[in-house]
C-alpha cells in the first residue's frame, strides 16, 4: 500500500472528455451525449476526494475511466505522473480496486464468500490455496466479519455484510487507491454508518486514498478531505472539505448542502432548492448549464459559461466569484 514516498498526484484527469452516441427512441437520429467535459481532477496519495452530483452528472463515468473500464474521448488519465494507457491492466488492478454500491448484483451469488475474496488473488496469480485461503481470513477480520462465513453464499448475508465482503475482496490485492462508488446508496440508513466508519478505518489502518462517489454530501462529510462538485459533465467547485461545509461558493453546492436537510434521502435534491429538474445532458443548457436552475442566475449567465477561478485552495466555476465577469463588477 502506500509508501508516502511519491510526491505525484495519486491519481490525475487533466482535460478529459468523454463523449457517447446516444439514439433517442426507435426512430431518433443518433445524437452526441457529453458525459464529461474537460475534466481537470488530482486525488493526492493519502487524501479522501468525496465526489458529488446528481444522478446522471457523470461522476459514474469518471469512476469507469478511472478504473481503465472505459477510455477518454480525449485528454489524460495519470495513476502516479503516469499515463492510463501506457500502464499493464492487471499492474493497475492491483493499486486501484472499486468498491460498488450494490453489494448483491457485484458479488456472484453463485460462488462461496470465500471464493469470492479470493478471486483476485487467483486472476493475479498470486500465492497458493492455503495461502489464499490464510489470506481471506485474514480479510474478514479486517473487515468485522467472522471466518465461519467462507463457505456461506450472498444471499445468506445482510446488506450491510455483503458490502463488508466487497471491501474485503477490494482490500485483498492490498490497493493503494480505492474508487468507492455509492458504496452505501443500497444500504439501510444504520448500516451506513458502521460501513462509512469501517471505510475510515481502513483509510487509517493502511494508509489508502478514497476517492469517494455520493449523489449525497452528508455521507461523503462523514470521511471526505477534499470535496469536488459535479454538474453535467463539470467540477463547478472543488475545496477543501472543511472549507466547503463551512461555506460552499457555488449555488449549486449550495443547493446540495440545503438538501442534506431532506429527511428521506431517496428524495434527491428538492425542487425548492432548485427550481426545476436535471437538464438532459444530450441537450445542456446554453452558456453556465446551472442557469435554469440557479436562484442568482443573469442574462450573462445564460449566454457566457463561466470560466474556472481560483477560490481559497481550490477553483470555482461561477460568474459571481469571477472579478472579471460584469455581474461581478456591477455588484
Ligand atoms: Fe448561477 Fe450564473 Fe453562477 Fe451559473 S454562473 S451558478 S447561473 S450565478
Amino acid at each position: 500500500m502506500f509508501d508516502g514516498v511519491s510526491a505525484a498526484p495519486a491519481l490525475e484527469l487533466k482535460g478529459v472528455t468523454k463523449t457517447y452516441t446516444v439514439k433517442q427512441g426507435l426512430m431518433g437520429k443518433r445524437k452526441p451525449l457529453t458525459a464529461l467535459r474537460d475534466v481537470s481532477l488530482k486525488l493526492e496519495q493519502g487524501e479522501v476526494l468525496g465526489l458529488v452530483g446528481e444522478s446522471g452528472c457523470g461522476k459514474s463515468t469518471l469512476a469507469k475511466i478511472l478504473l481503465g473500464l472505459e477510455a477518454p474521448t480525449s485528454g489524460d488519465v495519470l495513476v502516479d505522473g503516469e499515463r492510463l494507457g501506457q500502464q499493464d491492466r492487471l499492474a493497475l488492478a492491483r493499486r486501484i480496486q472499486p468498491i460498488f454500491q450494490d453489494p448483491y448484483s457485484s458479488l456472484n451469488p453463485r460462488k462461496s464468500i470465500a471464493d469470492i475474496i479470493s478471486l483476485p488473488l487467483r486472476v493475479h496469480g498470486i500465492g497458493d490455496s492455503a495461502s489464499q485461503q490464510k489470506a481471506v481470513r485474514e480479510m474478514l477480520d479486517v473487515v468485522g466479519l467472522p471466518s465461519r462465513v467462507m463457505n456461506t453464499y450472498p444471499s445468506q448475508m445482510s446488506g450491510g455484510q455483503r458490502q463488508r465482503v466487497a471491501i474485503a475482496r477490494a482490500l485483498i490485492m492490498k490497493p493503494e487507491i480505492v474508487i468507492c462508488d455509492e458504496p452505501t446508496s443500497a444500504l439501510d440508513v444504520s448500516v451506513q454508518s458502521q460501513i462509512l466508519n469501517l471505510l475510515g478505518e481502513l483509510r487509517a489502518e493502511f494508509g489508502l486514498t478514497y476517492l469517494f462517489i455520493s449523489h449525497n454530501l452528508a455521507v461523503v462529510e462523514h470521511l471526505a478531505t477534499r470535496v469536488a462538485v459535479m454538474y453535467l459533465g463539470r467540477i463547478v467547485e472543488e475545496v477543501n472539505a472543511s472549507d466547503l461545509f463551512e461555506a460552499s461558493a457555488h449555488p449549486y453546492t449550495q443547493a446540495l448542502l440545503q438538501s442534506v436537510l431532506t429527511p428521506d434521502p431517496g428524495l434527491g435534491v428538492p425542487d425548492t432548492h432548485l427550481g426545476m429538474a436535471y437538464p438532459n445532458p444530450i441537450d445542456p443548457p446554453s452558456g453556465c448549464a446551472f442557469h435554469p436552475r440557479c436562484a442568482h442566475a443573469t442574462d450573462l449567465c445564460s449566454t457566457r459559461a463561466p470560466r474556472p477561478v481560483q477560490h481559497r485552495d481550490g477553483h470555482v466555476e461561477c460568474h459571481l466569484i469571477d472579478p472579471e465577469t460584469p455581474m461581478f463588477q456591477e455588484d
